[in-house]
């Protein structure tokens, strides 16, 4: 073997985004036969994005989304900050909030422009008489039914929207599970979140193969039975959960937006975060060792 060709092949890495741990890596990738993508943070962006906005018969949904907004800039809630985002970004600056109030487990309440503002679990605005209409409780139902949390905003003794927020598949995603295809690799989603949830990401991006409801600790027990089967593994992770996992593997590939703990446990790391370049990384190093041999 040329060290040589083996270092251009990690100079060139390095371009396309991709730090490799050592040469010896590109031998293992080789043989990978199956990649197993964990979902949040890998496959998806691992943040909540407010997916929908539905309204009452008669109301703006601008001005929802401004009041809204404006409220939810006040809190830290994951949700809060998806609501606050969307409307920065459709109404512009949001105005200011005063006698802002977390309300625990339920929601937020404060007064902007003079209204005073609800966000948050029906349950929150019903103990104000705000109750919603039959066609949003419809939508609340729909969304949470598949695996979306859904918000109710009310203002002024009247409930006036809802909103559904979702954490979602990273632009990138699609194409990556098709080129990592066609280099003949099976794909496999891993994640701790439910069956429904987990099916909905899996069809989107092109995966048929689901593994779903593991426990942190469990997940490096699924590389390793899937190489009880005879598979060659490369796992594709971002979190700290995934590290055990991520050193099982024949090949782990990290998230270079993900931790520290996994980036430290894996053999790759993908500078951006984007998955497209998993496949890049198996080509290179495919590429590599056919100019060595
Ligand atoms: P979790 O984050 O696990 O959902 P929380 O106790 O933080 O649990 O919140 C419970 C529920 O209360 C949320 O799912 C949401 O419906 C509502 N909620 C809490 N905080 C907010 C907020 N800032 N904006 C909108 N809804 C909120
Ligand atoms: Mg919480």
């Amino acid at each position: 073997a040329t060290p040589t060709a083996l270092l251009v092949g990690t100079g060139r890495g390095a371009q396309l985004g991709i730090l490799i741990k050592g040469p010896e890596v590109l031998e293992s990738t080789r043989r990978v036969d199956t990649v197993v993508l964990d979902k949040t943070g890998t496959v998806t962006e691992g943040r909540m994005t407010l997916v929908e906005t539905h309204v009452a018969d008669g109301e703006d949904e601008a001005e929802v989304l401004r009041l809204a907004g404006a409220l939810e800039h006040a809190s830290e809630h994951p949700i809060a900050q998806a609501v606050a985002r969307a409307a920065a970004d459709t109404t512009g600056p949001l105005p200011a909030v005063e006698g802002f109030t977390n309300v625990e487990g339920l929601g937020v309440q404060g007064v902007v422009d003079g209204h005073a503002v609800l966000v948050g679990r029906p349950k929150l605005l019903a103990e104000w008489s705000q109750h919603l209409p039959v066609e949003l409780e419809r939508h609340l139902e729909a969304a949470q039914a598949a695996g979306r949390t859904a918000v109710a905003v009310g203002w002024d003794g009247k409930a006036r929207a809802v909103l559904v927020v979702a954490d979602v598949v990273k632009p990138t995603s699609a194409e990556a599970i098709r080129q990592l295809r066609a280099l003949g690799l099976t794909p496999v989603l891993l994640t701790g979140d439910n069956e429904a949830v987990a099916r909905s990401v899996a069809a989107e991006v092109g995966i048929d193969e689901v593994i779903a409801e593991v426990l942190p600790a469990d997940k490096v027990d699924v590389v390793k039975k899937l190489q009880a089967e005879g598979r060659t593994v490369a796992m594709v992770g971002d979190g700290v959960n995934d590290a055990a996992a991520l050193a099982q593997a024949d090949l782990g590939l990290a998230m270079g937006t993900g931790t520290d703990v996994a980036i430290e446990a894996s053999d790759l790391t993908l500078v951006r975060g984007d998955l497209r370049v998993a496949a890049d990384a198996i080509r290179l190093s495919r590429r590599t060792l056919a100019t060595i041999k």
